[in-house]
């Protein structure tokens, strides 16, 4: 299916996402843990769309990073918790108690501005506590926890702790380092689900796939919910039935023949080494198409892999369709996605310009077009 309108585009899959959750859900199901949507920088460059589907599928507990983000998903008209995981500044406080968003929080300090203003407008009083276990970014550490709660409960009785959380460093790489972290959390939060109404969460993505026996009351579940894989190997998440979510497209804006020995884009780094034949795309740098994967990067045309040439440019890129008989302007271009029986995926993407998956979906965010199929 050609679309006609754009140069670039993204397409999401909304039966794949829907599936996505389902299949999520149903994993979280035999472990009694419900699932959070982590829905952080766009969905993952996804788009805010994806996050109303997930809503609408009946989804009721999403995590951001920021006031703007939650203040964002409730002005479309998103349900149900919405986590601010990565804290807040004092001048936020405000937002979080008007958009009914759940802080994370980790200080004192944090919960004095949640009291000033809950006491004020009588508005949602619930925070999750954060523990740090070994992650060395938010939350209080494991041996302050108790005395903090102590102070919390007596200075500010007006609000209520309804969950704890720590957050893995190193699920998909470090087992060992893992299995400190989660010790140290169960310790200071044995209880289960019934313990006063607080629930406990510590797993992200590969923490939910790799440690089943960690899953405790809830997940915060990324990266493998848009169907591509915390590890970087995609078995993983193929093998529980989750599927890429989207695919990124874009169109040959131009054609030309080449002759043997002569040098392509910006510095020079590929020069053709017979007759070659070469296509523009619309698409660069600053749509987050990395410049690292210059020379390196295959798309999908006509059904078969043809490499990037030459320095990827801001706005345009080539690549070299010499064995591929018929190329020619407005043909569709996959950068990610599936034709026939190949597909290049976020991970391959990610292993060849030496990060992680993560990175190449929220580079993605500049990606304009977004259209559900
Ligand atoms: C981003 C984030 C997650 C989700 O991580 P994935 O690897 O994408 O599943 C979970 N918890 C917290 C606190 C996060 O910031």
């Amino acid at each position: 299916m050609v679309n006609m309108r754009y140069p670039l585009w993204m397409e999401i899959n909304r039966d794949r996402l829907r599936s996505n959750l389902t299949q999520l859900q149903s994993m979280g199901d035999e472990s009694g843990s419900r699932i959070m949507a982590v829905v952080k920088a766009d969905a993952y460059g996804h788009g805010i769309d994806t996050v109303v589907s997930l809503s609408e599928a009946g989804l009721r507990n999403f995590g951001v990073a920021s006031v703007s983000e939650g203040e964002q998903l409730r002005k479309r008209g998103v349900k149900g918790d919405i986590y601010l995981l990565g804290g807040f500044f004092s001048d936020e406080t405000e937002s979080i108690l008007r958009y009914c968003l759940t802080p994370v929080i980790s200080s004192m300090e944090e919960l004095a501005q949640l009291n000033r203003y809950s006491t004020e407008l009588q508005n949602c009083t619930c925070f999750h506590l954060k523990i740090d276990t070994g992650m060395g970014r938010m939350g209080i550490l494991s041996n302050d926890t108790q005395e903090f709660l102590a102070r919390a409960k007596k200075l500010y009785p007006s609000l209520s702790l309804s969950g704890v959380m720590t957050h893995f460093s190193c699920a998909e790489c470090y087992p060992d380092h893992t299995k400190k972290q989660y010790n140290a959390f169960v310790r200071l939060f044995p209880g289960t689900t019934d313990k006063g109404g607080i629930i406990r969460h510590c797993c992200n993505s590969a923490g939910f796939l790799l440690f089943p026996e960690m899953r405790l009351d809830m997940a915060r579940i990324g990266i493998a919910l848009y169907g591509v894989s915390p590890t970087g190997d995609p078995t993983l998440t193929r093998g529980c039935g989750l599927r890429p979510v989207m695919s990124l497209k874009a169109r040959v804006k131009f054609v030309k023949n080449l002759p043997e020995c002569f040098p392509l884009g910006y510095g020079a780094t590929y020069v053709t080494s017979c007759p070659s034949r070469i296509a523009v795309l619309p698409v660069g740098y600053s749509q987050g198409i990395f410049r690292s994967l210059s020379n390196r990067m295959d798309v999908l045309i006509r059904g078969r892999r043809a490499r990037v040439v030459g320095a990827i440019s801001m706005d345009q890129m080539m690549i070299d369709v010499t064995g591929i008989p018929g190329v020619e302007k407005s043909d569709e271009v996959l950068l990610i996605g599936e034709s026939g029986n190949d597909e290049i995926t976020v991970e391959e993407l990610a292993s060849l310009s030496g990060t992680i998956p993560h990175e190449i979906l929220c580079s993605l965010v500049r990606v304009k077009n977004k259209v559900f199929i």
